[in-house]
Order: structure tokens, then C-alpha cells, then sequence
């Protein structure tokens, strides 16, 4: 029997970053498939209607945009998934594969250290202006960007290096359409975005989503 494979590598308790954590229970190596993120699949309209009187600095939602037409909600249905906590210095990343979110260690786990991934949120011009403050991280990474966003979008000036990995992306377009990086999760209506250097079709439907779902009063 394969039960060694679904054996627990985590658990879940207080986080020093913020409220509930989830910490591996054993050293986990890199590239192990940690945990789905699970939850009810419903459709953006659907996740908009569940969250839009959720209070504006309430960023305690559970939404994962898997697509620009399914979101899955933790809050319902869900599992410890959704108590991932976000780190500027993460040692797991986000990962679609076949509608499904998996959270992946990218590097070696020691045994307590807490599980993390970048949310990177996108930013949207209707975003409140204490948006920051809303999302504010306390991860204590040395690279802390202090909020859970990303930073303010730069005018398109690529480096040589964003450029060989812009190309290294185009080359990867096909693996990366059955293994696409890149999820969303949406808290108080805004979408996570992982790691944007496979799956640019995802990115896209994930940035078209946030706009959807961060329309909010
Ligand atoms: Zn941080």
C-alpha cells in the first residue's frame, strides 16, 4: 500500500508571522509536493458575491484563483492549505497543475520551520490607498517587501536577464501548459500570483481575474 506517500509532512499551529501557520513536521526536500490547496470550486461571480461584504481590511478570505473561470474556496470545503502563510523569502511556491493548486517546497525544509509561499499580489488601480497597510507582511525576511503586494509596476524596462528569462519562459510555454506555475489566491478580493516565470496564458487570466474581484466598495 502507498501509504508512506500520503504520510503527513506538516502541521498546523500558531504562526509568528501571522495567526494560524502550517510547519513541517519532518525535514522535507526540496521539490516535494507538500499539500493541495483544497476547497469548494466556484466561479469568480460566485466569489465576488460570497466576499463583497466582507469588511475592507478583512484580509482573511480564502480564495485561490485556479483560472479566469474557477476559484477555489478554502473557507469552504477547505483544508490547512489555506493556513500557508506568505513570505518575501519563501521556502515553497504555488503550483497549478490540471485545475489543481499544490504547494511545493523549492527548497530543503528543516523539521519545525514554518511553510511559506510569495503571494504576490497584483496591484489594481482601485485598490484602497492603505492597501499596504491591509496586507501588510511580517514575515522578517532580510528582503521583506513589507506588504503582501508586489511592487508598483516599473515602466517596461527589462534587464538582459528578465530577457533570457523571458525567452527561457517562451521555450517553456508547452511543459508549462500542463505544469503551469502561477496561482492566485484572492484575500479580501485580491488574487495571489505565484511565481510568474512559467505560465504567462495563467498570468493573464490570473491578472484579469484580480481586476474582476478586487472591484469592490
Ligand atoms: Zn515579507
Amino acid at each position: 500500500m502507498a501509504t508512506q506517500k500520503t504520510k503527513q509532512l506538516w502541521r498546523v499551529r500558531r504562526s509568528k508571522i501571522h495567526g494560524t501557520g502550517v510547519f513541517a513536521a519532518e525535514k522535507i526536500r526540496k521539490g516535494t509536493r507538500v499539500m493541495e490547496y483544497i476547497g469548494e470550486r466556484i466561479s469568480h461571480a460566485e466569489a465576488d458575491r460570497r466576499y463583497e461584504n466582507k469588511a475592507a481590511d478583512d484580509n482573511h478570505t480564502f480564495l485561490f484563483t485556479v483560472n479566469n473561470r474557477a476559484v477555489i474556496d478554502g473557507g469552504t470545503w477547505g483544508n490547512e492549505a489555506r493556513w500557508v502563510n506568505h513570505s518575501c523569502d519563501p521556502n515553497c511556491e504555488s503550483l497549478i497543475e490540471d485545475n489543481r493548486v499544490f504547494i511545493e517546497a523549492i527548497r530543503t525544509i528543516q523539521a519545525g520551520e514554518e511553510l511559506s509561499y510569495d503571494y504576490m499580489i497584483e496591484r489594481d488601480p482601485s485598490d484602497a490607498p492603505d492597501i499596504d497597510t491591509i496586507f501588510a507582511c511580517r514575515c522578517g525576511a532580510a528582503n521583506c517587501r513589507g506588504t503582501m503586494l508586489l511592487p508598483p509596476k516599473k515602466k517596461k524596462k527589462k534587464s538582459s536577464k528578465a530577457k533570457s528569462k523571458a525567452k527561457a519562459k517562451s521555450k517553456a510555454k508547452s511543459k508549462a501548459v500542463a505544469q503551469s506555475k502561477a496561482a492566485a489566491v484572492v484575500k479580501t478580493s485580491k488574487a495571489k500570483t505565484g511565481s510568474k516565470k512559467k505560465a504567462a496564458t495563467v498570468k493573464k487570466a490570473v491578472k484579469k481575474a484580480t481586476k474582476k474581484a478586487s472591484k469592490k466598495k
